[in-house]
């Protein structure tokens, strides 16, 4: 049975703010600290946690129409990169989750944001996005990978996709296919994992982010009736949901870089007399984390923005963060030493993890492919 909470047609989250903050803050300590090894070395997927993140509000505070002061993007950010101090996994399922439900109640569609999207917003149905390929395909990287064929009262799709993340049985993801009939065009709609024809599989072993529930996925002439459609067409809608899907990544560059610092402030006793001479020191690292944290907070205030300014400045903001990740995550390895590079050590795990912020969609090469076609 659902929690009333979310149900009911006035339906209220349990808390809102820097409660949530706090209370992801409290469960990652409490609850997510501990199994984080199982997570990165047996890929334990954190699905308890990540249900009690939802029950602590954590998926519902960015949602706009939503919640009191609705499409809060800084809280949703900021409860990610509480997590994400102790977990990339963690943090990227809480991206995935809040992805899916920043496209329902972005959308149009009433009918999926009072029925779904609410038990999406409550951690109740979990699920994620399938975004990489299309967010490629607009921006002239590679085809796209799930054609659709209209019929009545609906489509049928058909394609596969690398890697999917935040999936299982009965999960939901979000994805665009190319229509067939006339106009040309894109259309983007929920999938369910349970429809006919949805193949998950799933035995590749990644670097790091194993715990994720990462699968390929194939559709096999999947029916989406038209109750799942998100946009028909899609490529204003995905202009509209860009910048949030982008902005709300930053919980968890932020989340790994703080966790970085924190690793090198604790060998600060033993080895302080010699790390004092590395080139990057905690603090300045923290400096330009709060510089960046600070012009994601003014971006995140307005996702809805068109301007093309506001988009570029998304664009940097992310670019800058997946390179603190990556150059944190360096200098935690050397602030560590041989303690941070047993096979066990935190330090390690961070630096996976850390590719990890560089690689997912938009990449570092993509991001700086879309500079550079604003520049002409
Ligand atoms: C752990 C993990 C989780 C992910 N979760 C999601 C998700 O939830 N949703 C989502 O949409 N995307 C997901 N991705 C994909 C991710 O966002 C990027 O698209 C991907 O990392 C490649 O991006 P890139 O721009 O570096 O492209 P490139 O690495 O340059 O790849 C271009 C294309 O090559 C193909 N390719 C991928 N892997 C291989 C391979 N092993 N051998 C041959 N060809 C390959 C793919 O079609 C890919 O799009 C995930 C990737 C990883 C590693």
């Amino acid at each position: 049975m659902l929690d009333r909470s979310v149900t009911a047609r006035d339906h209220t989250y349990p808390a809102a703010g820097l409660d949530v903050v706090e209370a992801v803050r409290d469960l990652s300590s409490r609850e997510l600290a501990p199994i984080v090894r199982k997570i990165d070395g047996e890929g334990h997927y954190p699905e308890a946690v990540l249900r009690a993140f939802g029950r602590a509000g954590a998926f519902a505070c960015h949602l706009p129409g939503e919640t009191a002061g609705g499409g809060d993007l800084v809280t949703a950010i900021r409860a990610m990169a509480a997590a994400g101090e102790y977990c990339l996994s963690t943090s990227f399922c809480m991206w995935c989750q809040n992805a899916l439900g920043w496209y329902i109640f972005a959308s149009d569609n009433a009918e999926l944001k009072t029925g779904l999207g609410r038990r999406v917003a409550a951690g109740d149905a979990l699920g994620g996005t399938a975004l990489s390929n299309p967010m490629k395909t607009l921006f002239g990287i590679e085809p796209i990978r799930l054609k659709g064929k209209r019929v009545e009262g609906g489509y049928v799709v058909r394609g596969a996709l690398p890697y999917v993340s935040n999936l299982g049985n009965d999960h939901y993801f979000g994805a665009v296919f190319e229509a067939d009939d006339a106009p040309k065009r894109f259309v983007m709609a929920i999938v369910p994992c349970a429809a006919a024809g949805v193949e998950l599989s799933g035995d590749t072993k990644f670097a790091a982010l194993d715990g994720t529930r990462t699968f390929s996925v194939r559709l096999r002439d999947v029916i989406i009736p038209d109750p799942l459609v998100l946009a028909d067409p899609s490529d204003a809608f995905i202009k509209r949901i860009r910048a949030g899907f982008v902005l709300l990544q930053a919980g968890m560059g932020i989340g790994l870089v703080r966790g970085c610092i924190a690793l090198m402030n604790q060998v600060k006793g033993p080895l302080g007399h010699v790390n004092k001479y590395l080139d990057v020191q905690p603090e300045h690292l923290a400096a330009q984390l709060g510089t960046i944290a600070a012009k994601v907070d003014r971006l995140a205030a307005t996702p809805f923005e068109s301007d093309q300014a506001y988009w570029r400045a998304v664009i940097e903001a992310r670019l800058a963060l997946s390179e603190l990740a990556l150059a944190a995550a360096h200098a935690a390895m050397l602030h560590c030493g041989a303690r941070g590079y047993i096979a066990n050590a935190t330090a390690q795990r961070r630096l996976r993890e850390s590719y990890f912020v560089a690689i997912v969609t938009p990449a570092i090469k993509q991001l700086k492919k879309m500079l550079a076609d604003m520049a002409h």
